[in-house]
């Protein structure tokens, strides 16, 4: 294969240097992540932006995206559980970071020494509050309130008693209120009347934290899509992840529509090509058969790798033409119909040749959003479901001109 000249445009599909080229890959552009900070810190300032890199950055790899984010301008890191947390403080990544999602074993302790702002929804206060004295260091807290979504968070009857008992706590010396928070339901349908009613609710447990004496640095409640169509919700910081990747949140919009840029591309190269008559049934099941003559490509990726098993009709770029998966998705392959390409009578053969699974988008190429509708699920899980077995390769590591490191 042949790789074209880095040209240092992020607009043209990523180019893989020889040596980074491997069967199969994500490529993350981390000049897509840096862009995308800097576009959602414009969108959101004067709030500071947080960047959200729960689940390995959403399968793009938690610690070089948070590294990007941070030199992008990223002020926070937030993770869902305290050990992605605490993955990050052992990279050396030593950024505000806050971590909401824990249960009775979560490791509070290290999390307090370890400078991790901990989300509080309640349960957790006096867990908190036994590792700050065990680490003879003060808790960061954020506590959190359930304004209609209905997971974590506080409801606001017992969102008073909440706020008191942090506030003793705080006086105490044991813990600081840093944060109030909560999380939105339906921010990607902008035309809901649920994001209203959730701010009012927020903006009453704000008033309620301010008359018991809460003074926060951070109150933050918009998510990507909140971030981008609801300038009311930023307060003082946003979470954002979604854009953060360049991926839409809102149907019927492209993240270039949005000024972002998709920043993981997953691509092979197919690994058997063949003539096959009519009639040919195509994988387990035999759900598909070619309508006449015809020639397959397989491509070595499946449900092992992270695509979904039932997004059958999902595009494969093939030399510069997408082609739709047909037959049954198995654990390691699926199959292209490609048309009769005659290879047996000297036709053009396409082994070897590279296979994009979504990417940018650029150029009419597949996307994420596209397996998305193949699979019947949404844009987040696409990419977060790449599984571990596709190796994971950064282009773009520096900043304009320093090129890919090797
Ligand atoms: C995942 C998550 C986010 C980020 O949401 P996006 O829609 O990806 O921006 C923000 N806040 C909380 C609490 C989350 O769990």
């Amino acid at each position: 294969m042949t790789y074209p000249a880095a040209t240092g445009d992020f607009r043209s599909a990523p180019q893989v240097p020889p040596a980074y080229a491997e069967e199969r890959s994500a490529i993350i552009d981390l000049e897509a992540i840096r862009h995308n900070v800097r576009r959602l810190a414009a969108v959101a300032s004067p709030a500071q932006v947080m960047a959200v890199v729960k689940a390995d950055a959403y399968g793009h790899g938690a610690v070089p995206v948070a590294r990007a984010a941070l030199s992008a301008g990223a002020n926070w890191l937030g993770t869902a559980h305290i050990s992605e947390a605490l993955a990050l403080r052992a990279a050396g990544i030593e950024a505000p970071l806050l971590a909401w999602l824990h249960t009775p074993e979560s490791n509070f302790a290290a999390a307090v020494a370890a400078g991790i702002d901990i989300g509080c929804s309640g349960w957790e206060l006096e867990r908190i509050v036994a590792a700050a004295r065990e680490q003879e260091r003060p808790a960061r807290v954020h506590l959190k309130v359930d304004t209609g979504l209905g997971r974590n968070g506080a409801t606001l009857d017992a969102w008073d008693s909440l706020v008191g008992e942090a506030m003793d706590f705080q006086d105490q010396g044991l813990l600081r209120v840093v944060g109030i928070f909560s999380h939105l339901a339906v921010a990607d349908e902008p035309e809901r009347p649920e994001t209203d009613e959730q701010l009012a609710a927020f903006r009453e447990a704000l008033a309620i934290a301010q008359d018991a004496g809460v003074d926060p640095e951070v109150r933050h409640l918009a998510n990507t899509p909140a971030t981008l169509s609801r300038p009311d919700t930023h307060f003082d910081l946003v979470r954002v992840g979604l854009g953060l990747y360049g991926l839409s949140p809102f149907d019927g919009q492209s993240p270039d529509e949005l000024g972002l840029r998709p920043a993981m591309t997953v691509r092979t190269v197919v690994s058997h090509c063949k003539d096959v008559p009519a009639g040919q049934g195509v994988s387990y099941g035999l759900n598909y058969r070619t309508g006449g003559t015809s020639t397959l490509g397989l491509i070595p990726l499946g449900y092992a790798d992270g695509v979904p098993r039932i997004a059958t009709g999902g595009p494969v770029r093939v030399g510069g033409v997408n082609y739709p998966v047909v037959g049954r998705i198995a654990m390691d392959q699926m199959v292209i119909d490609l048309g009769p390409l005659n290879v047996s009578a000297g036709g053009p053969s396409v082994l070897g040749a590279e296979a994009v699974l979504f990417g940018n988008g650029d150029d009419g190429g597949p996307t994420a959003e596209d397996w998305a509708r193949a699979a019947g699920t949404n844009n987040y899980e696409i990419v977060t479901r790449i599984s571990p077995r596709v190796p994971r390769r950064y282009i773009n590591e520096e900043p304009a001109g320093g090129g890919p490191r090797l």
